[in-house]
């Protein structure tokens, strides 16, 4: 059964949300930049968090960057889940771009490190939802 993974809810696309999403189910990371400063942001919201400026773009980055942090979660931190399987968690400092937060796959947990350069994958999970992954460049 493949249903059981995603018997948790995914997440809710919203109009502030929506050209990072589609993004991801065309196979490019697009994160929301500020036109009035020039830096990238997220999550996306009304104005920039640095200047509060509402020029916001929509920019294609290259998804890749470096492992910051990482952790490892049990799945059964969560009741949808009844089987615990661990996964890694990290946060990537993105090369261009904020750190973003997701899991990474395809990877063995003995040479997870920080520094380590990891790229963007896209999960399609349903028909309608692609999510964001890492996996390890190289
Ligand atoms: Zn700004």
């Amino acid at each position: 059964m493949t249903e059981a993974p995603y018997a948790k809810p995914l997440p809710r696309v919203t109009p502030d949300n929506k050209p990072f999403f589609d993004g991801l189910r065309a196979g490019a990371l697009r994160l929301p930049r500020c036109a009035a400063c020039d830096r990238f942001y997220f999550p996306p919201g009304p104005v920039c968090p640095f200047c509060f400026s509402e020029m916001l773009e929509w920019s294609a980055t290259s998804g890749r960057g470096t492992v910051s942090s990482w952790v490892v979660v049990h799945k059964a931190w969560f009741p949808a889940f009844q089987d615990d399987v661990p996964y890694n968690v990290v946060q990537v400092e993105l090369e261009e771009g904020p750190r973003l937060t997701s899991n990474i796959v395809d990877i063995d947990p003995d040479v997870l490190r920080i520094g380590l350069a990891v790229e963007a994958v896209y999960d399609a999970v349903t028909p309608d939802m692609t999510l964001l992954r890492f996996r390890r460049t190289g």
